[in-house]
């Protein structure tokens, strides 16, 4: 047990509803591995504006940002980190001297999970999806020289996102035809407890590699499909893994542990499923 004392700093997320956060753990996993007397707690809050000069004031040290304030959080922020100013969203605050700067780490942490097996530079990615998430990995992906392709439900949001991205909009009746490296399935549809929803027939998708952003359950039932068509499978929990590592080096200047952070996160999914 670590002791929490008059030197502890603190650290959290901050979003509404947060009954599902996972981030306490992993986090915590990994102040107690490294050594670093901080604690980091969750705090649902609806009252963002109050929370944020709250916190700050009281010296809480870096936040991790979650659903509904990504992209709301922008307009309290006096400084923000120029990727994230261009995405549009933030993910994780430093607070340097009284201040939060705003930084989006789901971009460098999606970019990570693919580059462990493959250089993306040059390839051609698909994106499924055109939420925020699609938008922070789809700028992440055009910074490294991709050539994209946005396949999603709705046309107009599809469009949109394809345009800024300088990519190509497909509807999904043309998924079958999209000659492709890497596929990134960035729905919420597939997620716990759903776990048997599928947002695209994955019998369409044709790529060599193809990462499913959801990481509860660990292996969704669209990544399954892909994986027993023969293609090379990055579960989610790998992108979320390296956005905490990129908060971590963000908060601390330190390499983050992440054989810690991710058996803390396994041993999570697996009693999560247990217990609800
Ligand atoms: P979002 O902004 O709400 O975007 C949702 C997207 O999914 C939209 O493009 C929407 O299409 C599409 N969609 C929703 N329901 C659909 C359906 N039934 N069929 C087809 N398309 C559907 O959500 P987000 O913030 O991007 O988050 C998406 C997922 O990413 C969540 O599950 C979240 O937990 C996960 N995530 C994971 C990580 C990680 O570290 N692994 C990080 C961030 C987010 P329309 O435009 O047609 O509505």
């Amino acid at each position: 047990m670590r002791v929490i004392d008059n030197h502890t700093r603190l650290y959290g997320v901050i979003g509404h509803p947060l009954i599902h956060t996972m981030s306490p753990t992993i986090h915590n996993a990994a102040f107690e591995a490294t050594g670093i007397n901080a604690v980091y707690l969750a705090f649902d809050t609806l009252l963002l504006e109050k929370a944020l000069d709250g916190l700050a004031a009281i010296g809480c040290l870096g936040l991790s940002v979650t659903i509904p304030y990504k992209e709301e959080l922008i307009d309290y922020l006096k400084f923000i980190d120029p990727m994230a100013k261009e995405i549009g969203a933030v993910n994780t605050l430093v607070n340097k001297s009284g201040s939060w700067i705003g930084y989006n780490t789901d971009a460098t942490g999606a970019l990570r999970a693919i580059e462990e097996l493959c250089e993306v530079a040059g390839r051609h990615c698909t994106i499924l999806g055109a939420g925020g998430a699609a938008r922070a990995i789809g700028f992440a992906l055009k910074e490294k020289g991709c050539h994209i392709s946005i396949v999603n439900r709705s046309r107009p949001r599809g469009e949109k996102l394809a345009q800024e991205l300088d990519a190509e909009y497909l509807p999904l009746d043309k998924l079958a035809m999209i000659n492709t490296d890497i596929v990134l399935q960035t729905t919420p549809v597939g997620m716990y407890p759903k776990v048997n929803d599928v947002p695209f027939d994955p019998g369409k998708v044709r790529a060599e590699i193809v990462m499913d952003i959801i990481y509860n359950p660990f292996e969704t039932g669209f990544l399954k499909q892909c994986r027993e068509q023969g293609a090379t499978t990055i579960p989610g929990a790998r992108m979320f893994l390296y956005q905490a590592a990129e908060q971590f080096k963000l908060w601390t200047g330190m390499e983050a542990p992440m054989e810690v952070m991710e058996k803390a996160l396994l041993q999570l999914l697996r009693n999560d499923h247990l217990t609800r």
